[in-house]
């Protein structure tokens, strides 16, 4: 039977995470769709709902919660962010992977949980090259104060995150980056394609 596979990428805003997605998705835009996600935390101008994001109360997202639709949930700066069971499950049927952009804490749930044998799990996380190239393009952005600005950089590099990853990433150079998670895709195809 053929396997399914569930690409888990983290990234702090400003390390190209976006980008690479966008790529992967062009590139294979019939075996890999994005999961979107629900989200409590207001809509952004240049953000459509149901594209970006399903933007949602905080009630609606407490009822999913109750109602146990949620693979994984947490709380990031403030607003809520969920993967719904059913975007991941109807994913892996109508095409073969499933990609998600979801924060540390989501993907450490996902990756430590069980899937039927037939899924793959590949948890990539994308970094910038430096410390302080993070700072300089979180600067460059002029969204954050320091205090957030200090927190994300702190928390970008944390080891003990780090590790749960199965590929790490190091976006120095974009188009280099977009060849190796091309590279990384194509090898779940081969691994997950008896
Ligand atoms: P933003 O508000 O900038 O779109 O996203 C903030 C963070 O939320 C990002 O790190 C993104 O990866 C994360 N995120 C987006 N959707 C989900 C989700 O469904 N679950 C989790 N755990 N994190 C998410």
């Amino acid at each position: 039977m053929m396997k399914k596979a569930i690409f888990i990428i983290s990234g702090p805003s400003g390390s190209g995470k976006t980008t690479l997605i966008k790529h992967v998705l062009h590139t294979f835009p019939d075996e890999i769709g994005i999961s979107i996600s629900c989200t409590t935390r207001p809509q952004r101008i240049h953000e459509l709902d149901g594209i970006d994001y399903h933007f949602i109360p905080q009630e609606r997202f407490i009822t999913l919660i109750k109602n146990d639709e949620f693979l994984e949930y947490t709380e990031c700066y403030g607003n809520r962010y969920g993967t719904l069971k059913s975007s991941v499950n109807n994913l892996l049927q109508n095409k073969r992977i499933c990609i998600m952009d979801v924060e540390y804490s989501g993907a450490g749930k996902i990756l430590s949980q069980q899937f039927a044998p037939t899924i793959t799990k590949i948890g990539i996380l994308i970094l910038p090259p430096s410390i302080s190239a993070l700072k300089n393009r979180l600067l460059n952005r002029k969204s954050e104060t320091i205090t957030s600005l200090n927190r994300r950089v702190t928390e970008s590099f944390d080891i003990g995150k780090i590790a749960r990853y199965d590929h790490i990433l190091i976006n120095d150079q974009i188009n280099r980056s977009k060849n190796e998670i091309c590279q990384i895709v194509k090898g779940c195809f081969f691994s997950a394609s008896s």
